[in-house]
């Protein structure tokens, strides 16, 4: 069950989606605009890492910081902490297993 945080383009609010699937697609809106999404729970595309660069923001951890396996999952569990809720065992396992290099079969691809 992947977790994706979208933001509006409008007045910048955050909002974080469960989707069943890793193909299940979204498409949240607020003030009557889409939301862009920020970061996959198990962000290791490169593109994303770049994304995020380019966007200057100081609160997001540069390329090489997705590099390193052992970060992958770290910004899902802070979410879930924020959350206040515990991470589903399912996603535990999924990083668990992308630190050890064996990435979900959804994402290997890309
Ligand atoms: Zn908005």
């Amino acid at each position: 069950m992947p977790v994706y945080e979208y933001r509006c383009t409008v007045c910048g609010r955050k909002t974080s989606l469960f989707l069943r699937s890793f193909r299940e697609v979204a498409e949240p809106s607020c003030c009557g605009a889409g939301m862009v999404r920020c970061l996959s729970s198990f962000a290791y595309h490169k593109s994303e890492a770049t994304r995020l660069e380019e966007a200057g923001d100081p609160d997001r951890p540069g390329a090489d910081y997705y590099k390193d396996p052992r970060n992958i999952g770290r910004w899902t569990e802070k979410k879930f902490s924020e959350m206040g809720m515990e991470m589903p065992a399912e996603i535990k396992e999924k990083i668990a297993a992308s630190r050890e290099g064996e990435l979900p079969a959804e994402i290997k691809d890309l």
